[in-house]
This record gives C-alpha cells, structure tokens and sequence, in this order.
C-alpha cells in the first residue's frame, strides 16, 4: 500500500511553495489509492515560531487537505531517535566529534568536514556531536521526477545525527518517522534533495525499508529567491481557496480544466485526483510566484 506524508517544521506558516508540496505529496497519494499522513517536524525549538504548528493544521484543514489517522508530533519521539542513535552505535556507524566550525576550517581549509575525530576520539564526553559514520562513498539512486542522482563530495561527509546543543538533526529523525510510519512515497521540494542521499545512506545503516523520492521543483518570487520560511514568503491565506489550488494545479503542470478556477475545493481535489499525471510536473516552473 502507498503511503505518503507531508512533514512541515512549524518554522512558519505555509507559504505557497509548500502548498504545491502539500498538494503534490496528497494528490499522488490519493490517486495511488494511498494514505497521506502529516508529521509536524517540531525537533528545533529555537527555530519554532509561535503559533505556526496550529496555523499549518488549520491551513491544510481549510484547503481540504484531509490527512489520515493522527498527526505525529517530532518532539515526542526522542526515544525512538536515541534507540537508533545506539544501533549505530553498536555497529560502529557513528562516533563522537568535538570539532568547531574554526578548527576544520583550520585544518583543511574549508567547512568540509574530514573525519577526523574518527581516528582521534574526543576525550570528553560533552559539548560533542554525533556523527555518521559513512563508509559508502558512492550512491546512486533514481528520482521519479529529476531521474538518476549520485552523492556529491559534500553529501559523502560524516554528517552529524545529534547536535552539540542535543537536539537531533532533521536526518536521522525524518529517516527514523519515515521508516516508522510505514512511509513508502516521499513527494516534497528539491529544495531538500541533497538530503535524500543522506537518507537512503541511514536507511542502508540502519536497514530499514527503501522509500520512493520525488522532489517537485521550488517556487521562486519575482527576484528569483526560493520562497521559504526563512526568507519569510507571505504566508498563503484561506481567501479564495479554489483559486489558489487552481494556480497551484497549472504550476505542476496538471492543465486544470478552466471551470475549476472557481470551484469548490473538494470538486477541485476531486477531478485532480483522478487526473493526477505526475509525468506533467516541470523540472522548472515557468513562472515565479506573485505576492
Ligand atoms: N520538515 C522538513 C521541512 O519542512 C521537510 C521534511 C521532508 O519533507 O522530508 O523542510
């Protein structure tokens, strides 16, 4: 069985590019007889904004985006994270790392990180990451939109799983829900491609099921910026909600039917779900998004 999900981090409040990743990541799971299930990403407090956990729920709920079973919280599964974190650790595929950002920048001349609490163990035990132990310096994998992708330099790193300040890093926690949720179909922004890779290397580690990625491309503003939460994109509002996933429908290539434009939104989700041609998503938008 299918199952899809979005994972928005209440780092803000939706913003129209994380609209189409919504819609996409539903519509391909609907049209797939599938599940679609909502995570909310909540694992960095000190990038939470206030309110935006509860404005992404009613926001979805308003654009007709129904999810299956309960919403899965990130804050409350730490304990999962950390039986993962010992699995690793057992199997000798993650080690402690007290390095700053100034001594690797001092010992290779760059922010890349060259593994080298690997062979020179830290002797203290705090103020330290964890960090993936990668063996696997290649990778290659297929894209069901962006087709064949391989590991980078930068992505072949020893990537850290637990941050200095404990909090865990979006990797080891997407990849441990996705696995634990049963999550089979990931359809989100290329914005975070590079971390696919990632992925699949713990998925590999800590032999859990293969996952399916497709990565829709991201909306940019009229300066050619990606709209994200962090460069603060208008939040989309809940007026004129069949209009905005019309608009939504033409930039994924769908070609909606001209009375849709001012439909209800659940004839719209309805005829789109039927019609759903994933093969029509661009690899670029043609156009950029007007605030
Ligand atoms: N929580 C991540 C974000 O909002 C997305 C996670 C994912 O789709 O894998 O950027």
């Amino acid at each position: 069985m299918y199952i899809g999900r979005f994972a928005p981090s209440p780092s803000g409040r939706l913003h129209f590019g994380s609209l189409l990743a919504a819609l996409a990541s539903y519509l391909d799971a609907r049209s797939n007889h599938g599940q679609w299930l909502l995570r909310i990403d909540d694992i960095d407090p000190p990038r939470e904004a206030q309110g935006a956990t509860l404005a992404i729920i009613e926001t979805l709920q308003a654009f007709g985006l129904q999810w299956d079973g309960e919403i899965v919280y990130q804050s409350q599964r730490s304990a999962i994270y950390q039986q993962a974190l010992d699995q690793l650790k057992k199997n000798a595929l993650t080690y402690p790392c007290c390095c700053s950002r100034k001594e690797i920048l001092k010992r290779t001349g760059s922010i890349i990180y060259d593994n080298y609490c690997w062979s020179h163990p830290p002797s203290k035990t705090d103020n330290i990451v964890w960090r993936f132990k990668n063996n696997s310096r290649t990778l290659s994998w297929s894209d069901t939109i962006l087709g064949h992708q391989s590991l980078d330099k930068s992505q072949s790193i020893d990537f850290i799983l637990k941050r200095r300040d404990s909090l865990w890093a979006y990797q080891l926690a997407v990849t441990v829900d996705d696995a634990a949720m049963g999550i089979n179909h990931v359809v989100r922004g290329c914005d975070l491609l590079s971390e696919a890779s990632k992925q699949l290397l713990l998925i590999q580690a800590l032999n859990l099921p293969k996952v399916t990625f497709s990565h829709i491309p991201v909306v940019v503003n009229s300066l050619g910026q990606k709209l994200s939460k962090q460069n603060l994109a208008p939040a989309i509002t809940t007026n004129r909600i069949g209009y905005q996933l019309y608009s939504a429908l033409v930039m994924l290539g769908q070609n909606p039917h001209p009375s849709l434009r001012n439909a209800d939104k659940s004839d719209i989700l309805l005829q789109s779900i039927a019609n759903w041609d994933p093969a029509a998503i661009p690899l670029k938008y043609s156009t950029s998004h007007r605030n």
